[in-house]
């Protein structure tokens, strides 16, 4: 391949490799795909241990078949089936089914009352425009005089949904946003059929076999070169490559911090990038000699703040017969992601958690525990989605940013997958157009 490319994308996560899929399947632009790691994938990776697979990063699959990774999948020709997986509120000791395998199981939820149930959905109908989105969830409940029932609701879709305990500065737009995709494709979450792995793997295969795009590791974007002000290149792993555009497919506080580009952002939009806060969680994956549960939903709990789930029930790939895997994520503030007494603390809350919520102590065979960014950017009130930086980078032309930080919609690895395909049609037009 020359060492010129139509494109060249920066990050093989899911928002770079969805990229990537899209532009050269077809054989429609030549495209260099960078990353830094060893690796492709991004917080999309699988790590396999004693015959288990634990997910690196995302683990439920947004709006399941029906969000924006089942698309690029279906783009992509492959067989890999999500499978619908509902979500349910852990509250007074005992699980309450929310939304089911499919919408209409809502009307056997058991989180919130009749009356709450209405105003939650009124809520999601009408969410539009930056005023519902810079509302708290905090302030959001305050407006709304809510009862008990919709306050540990919302807390505990912020925590499992938004990756925050901070109800003080947690989007109630960007829950009540999603809730409207809920509703509007009829599914919530979802867990691929054999784990994250034959995802990845679909997409990698497909970039492959369009021949139009070469991957290389080890790769790090340095610099961005767009004389007046326009991209004719970048420098990566020493080497000056020419492209017609350029795609930063990572959070985007690194378009500000890691990566040069000629001429520089301008301050302004500098600062606003490198301002945008992460979300950071703890992680616990489990693996036991013998299931604790036949639970297949994933529990969201408000005290302590934590998501639980017995994935290997969604996908029993995952697991060696007749074994458990159970992942957690529990949200913490960033100070806190070195303070070691508070992670051992949390760690033991969740353990309770577990018996708690399965009636059972489980019989552990490992523990893995770390702690991690776990959102590009955190959906409090001020970063939320219109608060986002596009995808356009302001004042270049040929210049993108796509990911999990960017205005597109979504949240988590869906909003990645879903800026690809925001960005797909808008990279093109610029690549088709950019005569002179
Ligand atoms: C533990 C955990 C649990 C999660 N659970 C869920 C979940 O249940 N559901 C959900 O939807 N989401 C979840 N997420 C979030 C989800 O994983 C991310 O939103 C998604 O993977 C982000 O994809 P991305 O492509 O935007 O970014 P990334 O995956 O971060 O990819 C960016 C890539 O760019 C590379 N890179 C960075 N700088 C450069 C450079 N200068 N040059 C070249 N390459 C570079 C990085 O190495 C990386 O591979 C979870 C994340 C974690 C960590």
């Amino acid at each position: 391949m020359p060492g010129r490319y139509d494109v060249v994308i920066a990050g093989a996560g899911i928002a770079g490799l969805s990229l990537a899929v899209l532009l050269s399947t077809e054989g429609r632009y030549s495209v260099l795909l960078l990353e830094s790691g060893s690796a492709p994938g991004g917080r999309f990776r699988v790590v396999e241990r004693d015959g288990y697979l634990l997910d690196w990063g995302v683990h439920a699959c947004l709006l399941g078949s029906r969000g924006a990774i089942g698309n690029v999948l279906r783009r992509c020709g492959s067989p890999v089936r999500i499978r619908p997986a509902g979500m349910a509120v852990f509250r007074d000791g005992r699980l309450l089914p929310f939304v089911g395998e499919r919408l209409l199981s809502v009307l056997g939820q058991k989180v919130l009352k009749a009356a709450s149930l209405a105003r939650f959905g009124s809520a999601a109908l009408t969410v539009r425009g930056k005023p519902s989105y810079d509302i708290t969830v905090s302030g959001w409940l305050g407006r709304n005089r809510s009862g008990e029932d919709l306050e540990s609701a919302l807390k505990a879709l912020s925590i499992g949904l938004l990756a925050t305990d901070r109800y003080d500065r947690a989007s109630a737009g960007e829950l009540f946003a999603f809730f409207r995709q809920v509703m509007r494709r009829g599914v919530a979450a979802g867990y691929p059929e054999g784990g994250w792995r034959p995802v990845l793997d679909a997409l990698l295969e497909t970039v492959k076999r369009s021949r139009r795009c070469e991957i290389r590791l080890n790769t790090r974007l340095g610099r961005v070169m767009a004389p007046g002000n326009r991209v004719e290149g970048v420098t990566a792993g020493g080497e000056d490559i020419e492209a017609g555009a350029v795609v930063c497919a990572f959070p985007p506080q690194s378009l500000a911090g890691e990566v040069n580009i000629d001429p520089p952002l301008p301050d302004e939009y500098r600062h606003r990038l490198s301002s945008l806060e992460e979300s950071v969680g703890l992680c616990i994956e489990m693996g036991l000699s013998r299931p604790v549960t036949g639970e297949r939903r994933i529990a969201f709990s408000v005290d302590p703040p934590a998501l639980l789930w017995a994935v290997s029930n969604a996908s029993p790939a995952v697991a060696p017969p007749g074994k458990q895997l159970l992942q957690f994520f529990s949200p913490i503030d960033k100070e806190k992601r070195d303070d070691r007494a508070f992670i051992a603390k949390r760690t033991g809350e969740l353990l309770e958690l577990v018996a708690e919520a399965f009636g059972a102590s489980p019989d552990e065979e490992f523990r893995r525990v770390m702690v991690t960014t776990i959102g590009g950017v955190v959906p409090f009130a001020g970063q939320s989605r219109p608060h986002r930086p596009g995808i356009d980078v302001p004042g270049y032309d040929g210049l993108f940013i796509i990911g999990d930080g960017v205005n597109a919609g979504g949240l988590g690895g869906d909003l990645a997958a879903r800026s690809a395909i925001v960005a797909e049609p808008m990279v093109a037009d610029y690549l088709d157009n950019r005569a002179g």
